[in-house]
């Protein structure tokens, strides 16, 4: 398999894709980029790279940042963890407040906002935010292997001036006594935490520990890895995760900056961005890259 030439074609493929999608609006300081930029990076276990595109641009990671936030937490507090969230796919949009309701306010999942508002929440757990923050970007730094990875503070402004649904999130979560710490922090810690910017090829970097085997960086115990796929798998795309599980049939989490990391276990970490978004907040270009790459590779968890 010439895997070069493969990621070649996506990237030339992509370039002329006619349909890219809608880049998010909803935070104003998202709205501002360019939406014909595209980049993908693949990191074999066996130590090779290969890119296209735009693939050493900084972007927003936004929700991927719940993949690293889930592991760290985990890390901390242990199974315990899910007396607080669940782990079923939510069928509803990522920001959506209706099931919290209904299911007293313990989120379906750790990532929807609702359960990424938990997980960064007992994180926090009486830190000052600046400390947890810290921890959150030594933790992607040490996935990555690289510190030169930041949070972009416009972004992180930007969210905290327009934020108001994870505002009503937080408070919901308090009122049903599933937010230990005052809203105000849990949701600022949460932007910031969104707000990282990384390249296609940091976050491939930062995605190998997720590939298990013996050449993957062992951030997380190997059962814990298994666990984090299945997550991804089962609710890494909200309300679309059933039809990435379709298409592409690899974990993985996306971000409304338009970034997706997927995991092929044992084989490989891909991170793809390209800003316009489907209709379910997922990257249009991005998920179509990853469905071609599955195909040309015949990667697949299903056989
Ligand atoms: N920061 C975004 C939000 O909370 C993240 C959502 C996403 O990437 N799906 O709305």
């Amino acid at each position: 398999m010439d895997l070069a030439a493969i990621v070649q074609q996506i990237g030339y493929d992509m370039a002329a894709a006619p349909h890219r999608g809608v880049v998010a609006d909803y935070i104003p300081e998202l709205k501002r980029v360019d939406p014909s930029q595209f980049g993908l990076a693949v990191m074999t276990a066996d130590g090779q790279t290969y890119h296209c595109g735009d693939a050493d641009v900084r972007f927003s990671i936004q929700s991927v940042s719940k993949v690293f936030t889930l592991a760290l937490a985990l890390g901390r507090m242990g199974d315990q963890l899910w007396t607080r969230v669940g782990r079923e796919p939510s069928g509803h949009a990522f920001n959506s407040i209706l099931q919290l309701e209904t299911e007293h306010g313990i989120p379906r999942n750790p990532f929807i906002n609702a359960g990424a508002l938990v997980v960064t929440d007992a994180i926090l757990a009486g830190h000052p935010p600046r400390e947890t923050l810290g921890e959150i970007l030594r933790f992607v730094r040490a996935a990555a292997g690289d510190d030169n990875i930041h949070i972009n503070p416009d972004v992180a402004q930007s969210e905290e001036q327009t934020g108001h649904r994870n505002r009503a999130l937080a408070h919901f979560l308090l009122a049903n006594a599933n937010l230990i710490n005052p809203p105000e922090l849990t949701c600022g810690t949460y932007f910031h935490q969104c707000a990282i910017e990384m390249t296609c090829l940091q976050l491939a970097q930062a995605g190998r520990f997720l590939m298990g085997g013996p050449n993957a960086p062992r951030l997380v115990s190997p059962e814990r890895v298994r666990r984090l796929n299945a997550l991804m798998m089962t609710c890494g795309h909200y309300d679309g995760s059933g039809e990435f599980a379709f298409r592409v049939g690899l974990p993985g989490k996306s971000g409304v900056g338009g970034g997706i990391l997927a995991i092929v276990p044992g084989r490989a970490s891909i991170a793809v961005w390209s800003p316009g978004l489907n209709e379910r907040g997922n990257s249009q270009l991005g998920t179509l890259a990853i469905e071609h790459l599955a195909r040309a590779t015949g990667w697949s968890v299903f056989g």
